[in-house]
Parts: C-alpha cells; structure tokens; sequence
C-alpha cells in the first residue's frame, strides 16, 4: 500500500447508516485500507449506528465481510483485519427517536477528534444534527459528514443550511462530493498552478472551449423511482459536474487554503450565464435484447426525466469571455469515461502549407478509467514523406508514470474522510456554493418543465441523443469519442 502517510490526531468515527451500501462499498473498505496504510492512530474508534436488530459482534462480522468482499485479496491480512475490527462497536438507534444516543454518547469522547458521518437519507440530516447537539454528544471541534444529495432545489438546500447552522458551525460541517477527493482532481490545481507551462494559456485567448464528460454504461436500474424524481441535472450536473467546472475555470487563490478556494469557486458559479433551451439537450435512454429501457428501469409509463444531459455554458468573465464549456453526462451510454478536455486554439498563422494536417493541441484529464492527462501536441511525421503533421499523444496515466504507488492510490471517499478528520475543508463544499448552484440549476429546471420538454431517446451503449452531437456540430466542434 501506499507509504508516505501522514498520521492522524486520534479520532472517534461514528457512521449513521453503518449498515448501508455506502458505508459496506466505501466508508469500511476505506478506513480499513488507512489502517492497513498506518494512517489510523491505534486508539481510534469507529462506531456504526442504525435501527437494525444487530450488537458490535455482528457488526465486526458484517465490516469483515465488507472489507473482504470490497478490499482486494492481497491486503486483507487476517491479523490486521482483526486489530482493525478490535476498532469497531455499534450502536443501535432510530435517528428519529430519542432511544440509544446516551449509549452512543457514552461509546464517544469530546476531548478527541469526533466526526459523525451522516450516511443515511437526507430527511435524517436534520434529526440526526438536532439529537447530537441536544444529548450533548458533539464537542465544539466536531465535524458533521453530510452525504449527497444537499437539497432538491435552492430553498431546500438553504432550508438544510439553516438547520446544520442551528447545531454546527459552517466549519464543523463537511459537504461531501467525492468527486472532489479524486486524485485527478487534485492533480488539475497542481497542473493549473503548481506549473508555468499551462496557466498563461488558461483564458479565451488561448482556449478554443473545454468539455467535461462523465459517461456511465450503467442503468438506473434498482433505483429507477428515486432517480426518477430527481435526473442528471439534479443527480449529476448540480453536483459533480459543477465542481469539476469550477475547478477547471477558477482563478488561481490566494492559498490552497479552504475559503480561498471556495470563494474562487463561488465566484465562477455566480458568473454562468442562464443556458438557452437552444443549448440544451436531454434524453432517455431506450432497452434492447439486453437491457430494459429508462422507463421499464424507473417503473413508469411515461416521464419526463432526463438519464442525459448535454449543454453549452458561458462564464461571464474577462478570463472566459467567448469560451463555451461543453457538459454533458448520461446513463447507459458506451463506456464508462469521467474526463475534462480543453481544446486549444490553432496557432494563428499556419506556415505550412494546406493539408498538411495541422490541429489544435487539447489536453485530456481523465478521472477514470485509468486516472491521468493526456496532451496532444502536434509533430511532424516521421519519415520521408515531406512535410506532413500528425497528433501524438504524450501520456501520462499515473499508475504507469508512478508505479504501482499511483495504482494503489487512496480511493476518494478515504482521502476524503481523512481531510475531515485533519479539519481540512478545501475539498468539501461550502453552504453558498451549494445554493449558488441551485440558484443557477432551478432555472433551467423551470424552464423546461414550463416548456413540456420531453427527453429524446437514444439506444443504449450509444453516445447520447443526435441532438447532443449536433449541439457542437453546429459550432464547427466535435465531442471527444466515448470509447
Ligand atoms: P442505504 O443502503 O439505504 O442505507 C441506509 C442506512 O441508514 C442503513 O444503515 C440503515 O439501517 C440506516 N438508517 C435508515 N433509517 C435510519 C434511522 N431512522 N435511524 C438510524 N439509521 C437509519 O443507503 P446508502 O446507499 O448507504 O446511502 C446513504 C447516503 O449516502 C444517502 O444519502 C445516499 O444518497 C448517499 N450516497 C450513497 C451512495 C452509494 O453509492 N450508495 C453514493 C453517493 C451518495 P437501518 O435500516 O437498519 O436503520
């Protein structure tokens, strides 16, 4: 595993929704990995909460199976194993009762670092927030963990604020987007600020137009009817793609420091432009011989809810002035990519002559597969044949450029839980950013619900709707291939 770690204060963990899917896929298999990794100090405890008939030996037994199902093979070391289950306890509790939280108060001490994830459903945020300040369990360093999704829209993310606010300072409060504790995402501020080379470029000048894509081949299948209220825009574009948004069109802060951060992303998402219905594109997904279609997935007849979304954006700014950013995201579509690409301008004054085969440099971050940049820069062909140029690749996926270290790189939501438990909210989202974001979603949302708009279909394992090729062909651009 990973060597260069650096350790934590002693902690107390208590993950509400213990149980759960996230808690079993990520937060368990994650933690065990720090501990694996030396990260976690030998006092530190973690104590999972839910209603669920179950004592802290079943619990051991059930983060066992999880780590051992979702932790490769060569790393589950019995011995290790059962020193880190001897970490663990649980507490049952309904979150909207008042049973059980003395015992869980008992199980915490205020005197050490306290995190409380809330791994639950979001009607539970506030009941769970209200009952740590009222049984008096949080000490005034605690830190709440709140999962997505942050509200429905603008007023019920403000209201979600307002409630947090009521028991916990906004430092105390951790809004976790896991995209944010991607290594690649961390890699673009280094690439963006930690270099010369790029930075001059970064504007309108230089830039052609940027497009962030995150395709999945999965359905909604299994959660259709929870997906179906809210849609890519909501589930994906609010979130994800904003802060990826942000990320890539910031200006550089002051200090990788948490507010100086989330003001400059603050300040892009205040500056996007309202996005024409022109702009805009939405589909659905249809089945096959393989695979249902979105409605058969979302139990429904009919609906108007988009799995694909693609859209032109403007950032009304003097670094982005005439730059469209490109966004779109969709279910069901031919691979499995999350990337950001910035397309570069063609040089200004071509020397050689016409179809020599000249292009514009465009620079890959890819978040997966295969985390890492790519850039294109444009080469003579090699060999005798005159004067022709040709686009190479210079590569550089990190397992490959860094070993087996990269490979073996911290998972998001561990990189993550790690920041909380260090007091480091640079990669969490602030209350404002998050209703700024409504602030600019609700609108859209309107807009095409007052429109009747319908989502157009397109085929599985498909690039998305026609439409959505058609929304750069028209600007003379082209989508990056989903392979
Ligand atoms: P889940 O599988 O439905 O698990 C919910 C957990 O909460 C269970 O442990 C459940 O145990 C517990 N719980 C439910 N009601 C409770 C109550 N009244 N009091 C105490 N505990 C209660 O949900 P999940 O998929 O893990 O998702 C958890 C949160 O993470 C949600 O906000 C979700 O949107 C978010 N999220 C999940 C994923 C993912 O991949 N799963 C990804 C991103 C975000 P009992 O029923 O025994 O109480």
């Amino acid at each position: 595993m990973v060597s260069r770690v650096i350790p934590v204060d002693p902690f107390d963990l208590v993950i509400f929704g213990g149980t759960g899917d996230l808690a079993r896929r990520k937060i368990l298999p994650g933690l065990y990995r720090r501990y694996l990794d030396g990260q976690m100090p030998g006092e530190a405890c973690i104590i999972g909460v839910a209603r669920g008939d179950m004592d802290t030996d079943g619990y051991r037994a059930f983060v066992e199976t999880s780590v051992r199902e979702f932790v490769a093979k060569k790393w589950c070391d019995a011995k290790i194993l059962k020193a880190f289950i001897e970490r663990i306890s649980f507490v049952q509790l309904d979150a909207t009762g008042d049973q059980g939280w003395d015992e869980l108060k008992a199980a915490t001490k205020p005197d050490r670092v306290q995190a409380f994830y809330f791994s639950v459903g979001p009607s539970l945020f506030g009941p769970i927030a209200e009952r740590l300040h009222t049984h008096e369990i949080a000490g005034p360093d605690a830190r709440i963990v709140v999962e997505k999704p942050f509200g429905h829209d603008e007023a019920s993310a403000r209201a979600l604020n307002e409630t947090l606010a009521r028991h916990f300072a906004e430092h105390q409060i951790y809004r976790i987007d896991h995209y944010l504790g991607k290594e690649t995402v961390q890699n673009l501020m280094a690439l963006r600020f930690g270099n010369m080379l790029f930075e001059p470029l970064w504007n309108a000048q230089y830039v052609d137009h940027i497009q962030i894509t995150v395709a999945e081949t999965v359905g909604v299948e299994g959660r259709g009817s929870y997906y179906d209220k809210s849609g890519a825009m909501r589930d994906m574009v609010q979130n994800h793609l904003m802060q990826l948004l942000c990320l890539t069109a910031m200006e550089p802060p002051s200090k990788f420091e948490p507010n100086a951060v989330r003001d400059e992303k603050l300040k892009i998402i205040r500056a996007l432009d309202q996005v024409e219905p022109g702009d805009m594109v939405r589909g659905q997904y249809r089945g096959n011989d393989e695979v249902a279609s979105y409605l058969e997935d979302a139990e429904t007849d009919a609906s108007m809810t988009e799995s694909f979304i693609a859209m032109k954006l403007h950032i009304s700014n003097w670094r982005w002035n005439g730059t469209p950013f490109y966004l779109r995201t969709g279910k069901r579509l031919r691979g499995r990519v999350s990337e950001i690409v910035v397309r570069f301008k063609e040089p200004p004054h071509s020397i050689f002559e016409e179809d020599t085969g000249q292009t514009a440099n465009e620079l890959s971050i890819r978040l997966q597969p295969n985390e890492g940049m790519d850039l294109k820069v444009t080469i003579k062909e090699p060999g005798p044949g005159g004067m022709r140029l040709i686009d190479v690749p210079l590569d550089m996926t990190f397992a490959d450029a860094l070993g087996e270290e990269a490979a073996e790189a911290p998972d998001a939501y561990e990189r993550l839980i790690m920041d909380v438990i260090r007091g480091n909210q640079t990669l969490f989202m602030r209350g404002d950013e998050v209703e700024a974001a409504w602030a600019w979603t609700d609108p859209i949302i309107a807009g095409w619900e007052k429109r009747a708009d319908k989502p157009k279909l397109y085929d599985a394992f498909s690039t998305g709707p026609e439409e959505a090729l058609m929304l750069l062909h028209k600007d003379g651009r082209r989508w990056r291939e989903i392979r």
